[in-house]
């Protein structure tokens, strides 16, 4: 890992980090025109770039519903109960974010108010190529259900033989998953963004997947709503001197073996810890299967050595990480003062793969410095607001002039017109409202 010592006054600066940059050009220009080839050619064009990226194509995207529910019978009964645990919760957790409509009645009986509407159909996009990730079956699907969605898709690269993970398939009935599509890449992006003859078109489209896919979701935007476009995952863990440091250590390769362009960070005003932890490293990394990942990403990790907790906590804001990991005395007492997050682990029990899986808030955060400004997926990415307004007559004859006066300043006529008319109407005392 990098190293940097800060002292005294002294604070992390923006180009102490190293953030991942922007989609490469290449990659942007190939999603592009598999999309635009999807959006002529649809299924055909579809099942061409099926055949080129995944090897197989199957007879039918879709995947038929018995064959979704069947996959609960051909799972391990404990990762199905696990499976169960973590629906529940994330479901409990969700539950609490959603918005209801409000009204308010003024005075003068007008009406004011926020009608909430779920979007209409969303895409779920569940990574594939060389895992599987149940878990982002249920974290992106869930909130969509809860928000009231009536069509919620799911779409996955099949497999080299046309077939798609049990796994997958089970998480998506446990979800569930209104219609399950055996199609990944830019291409299902392409076809859920435009529609195919088999392939609906979707209002929304959620979900994290490699380059390609992100690319895909960035050129559609604006066409259909997406939710974010993630970049690789982070960690950062503000550690003192009570943190133990084969822990930190674990922590930091939980984050590190998902990809080697996952960055990692360890924040501590303990002199002697960020050693401590490097050697524990150095030992546990030699005992993971995806040791190579693991060192590749560990290798532009960062660690920031501070001499006060002031100055850490500055070094954390910074950052703004996606997971962030406080192992600290009175870890809860510091919660106030960390303002960019995407999760915040409290205290040393507080492992970041609770939430990943079973913990209940949702694992879609944001990456590369956006907690800044935005949020981890919810329940909200799924409602709509409208304004309602309601008026009186009473309400009219309060408010018309003000309206007036205003639009006469920006030289909007009609605007006057349409109160003023109504003034008339009152005044005239006419039955016709
Ligand atoms: P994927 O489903 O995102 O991509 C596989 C698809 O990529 C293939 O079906 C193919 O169509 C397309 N593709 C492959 N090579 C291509 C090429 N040369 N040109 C055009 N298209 C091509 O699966 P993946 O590749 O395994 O990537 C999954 C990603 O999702 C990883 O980066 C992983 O870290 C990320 N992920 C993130 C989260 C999260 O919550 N942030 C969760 C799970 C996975």
């Amino acid at each position: 890992m990098r190293n940097v010592t800060l002292s005294g006054e002294q604070r992390l600066q923006q180009k102490d980090l190293m953030r991942q940059g922007a989609l490469p050009k290449e990659i942007m220009d190939s999603a592009q025109q598999i999309v635009d080839a999807v959006r002529e050619g649809k299924d055909a064009a579809v099942r061409d770039f099926c055949l080129k990226f995944d090897g197989a194509c199957p007879k039918s995207f879709r995947v038929p519903d018995e064959v979704v529910k069947g996959a609960l019978d051909m799972v391990d009964p404990d990762f199905l109960e696990s499976l169960k645990r973590a629906y529940r919760q994330i479901r409990d957790f969700h539950e609490r974010e959603r918005e209801q409509s409000w009204f308010t009645t003024r005075e003068d009986g007008t009406i004011l108010g926020v009608k909430v509407t779920p979007v209409p159909s969303v895409a779920v996009y569940v990574p594939g190529g060389r895992a599987q990730y149940p878990s982002t079956v249920l974290m992106d699907t869930v909130p969509a259900k809860v928000a009231g969605v009536p069509r919620v898709i799911m779409v996955t690269p099949p497999q080299r033989d046309g077939s798609l993970s049990a796994y997958t398939l089970a998480a998506a009935a446990v979800a569930g998953v209104d219609e399950v599509y055996a199609v990944g890449g830019a291409q299902a992006i392409g076809a859920v963004a435009y529609g195919t003859e088999s392939i609906p078109k979707v209002a929304k489209i959620v979900g994290p997947g490699n380059a390609y896919v992100a690319a895909a979701k960035r050129y559609v935007s604006g066409d259909v709503g997406i939710d974010m476009v993630a970049g690789p995952s982070e960690v950062c863990v503000l550690a003192d001197a009570t943190a133990v440091p084969a822990v930190v250590a674990a922590d930091l390769m939980a984050q590190a073996e998902h990809d080697p362009l996952a960055t990692c960070y360890l924040v501590t005003d303990a002199p002697s810890l960020a050693e401590e932890v490097e050697a524990a490293i150095d030992i546990l990394a030699g005992q993971s299967p995806r040791e190579k990942i693991t060192r590749a990403s560990l290798e532009h990790g960062l660690v920031v050595s501070t001499d006060s907790l002031d100055a850490a906590i500055d070094a954390v804001n910074l950052i703004a990480p996606e997971h962030l990991e406080l192992h600290c005395a009175q870890a809860f007492d510091l919660l106030g003062r960390i303002q960019n997050a995407g999760a915040i682990f409290v205290g040393p029990w507080s492992s970041e793969p609770l939430g990943d899986y079973v913990a209940g808030p949702n694992h879609t955060l944001p990456t590369g410095g956006t907690a800044v400004f935005s949020n981890p997926l919810g329940v909200y990415d799924f409602q709509k607001r409208s304004s309602v307004i309601s008026y009186t007559p009473q309400g009219l004859a309060a408010d018309g002039p003000a309206v007036q006066a205003l639009a006469q300043a920006e030289g909007l006529w009609a605007h006057a017109l349409s109160v003023g008319m109504r003034r008339k109407l009152l005044e005239e005392k006419t039955e016709r409202f």
